[in-house]
């Protein structure tokens, strides 16, 4: 088993909608980036890719590319599954925090799991979502943008047969 950690950080924009964990959630203002800014998705994206040991999102997506430009981070997710599966790695489970004064995060938590949850293709209860406030503190207290931190957990697919194969081993002698 490996585990890897993700963090993004995006800020605040007029005229942008807020996309969060594939989710669209009704707010005032959206989030800046040059996607869809999903930092959601990003953190986790990032964070199955450091559990894998293959770089960071910035690797993959250069943010200056024109096919990234406004994409569906949720794509950039799967991509990141894909790379995982090519080398046998299957997720087990992820945990992400979202720091936000507003809006509050909690009530499209399930939804943003089980959307999560299809990309990786794992069930939405390994898949948590939670939301905090900052207390007003620093440049999220401000409400000046969103701070997502994430940590995921994978195996391999091959360490697994292993395993099996070595409790069979085991067995027959
Ligand atoms: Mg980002």
């Amino acid at each position: 088993m490996r585990i890897g950690h993700g963090y993004d950080s995006h800020r605040f924009a007029e005229g942008r909608r807020l996309i969060l964990g594939g989710i669209e959630i009704p707010a005032e203002r959206g989030l800046d980036g040059h996607s869809d800014a999903d930092a959601v998705a990003h953190a986790v994206t990032d964070a199955l890719l450091g559990a894998a040991g293959l770089g960071d999102i910035g690797r993959h997506f250069p943010p200056g590319d024109p096919q990234w430009k406004d994409a569906d981070s949720i794509k950039l997710l799967a991509h990141a599954v894909h790379l995982l599966e090519a080398r046998n790695h299957q997720v087990v489970n992820v945990d992400v925090t979202v720091v936000a004064e507003a809006p509050r995060i909690g009530p499209h938590a399930r939804a943003m799991q089980e959307r999560l949850a299809v990309v990786m293709g794992i069930s939405p209860e390994h898949v948590s979502v939670k939301g905090k406030s900052n207390e007003g503190m620093g440049w999220v207290g401000r409400g000046e943008g969103i701070a997502v931190w994430a940590v995921a957990l994978i195996d391999s697919v091959e360490d697994l047969s292993v395993v099996t194969k070595g409790h069979r081993d085991g067995g027959a002698s």
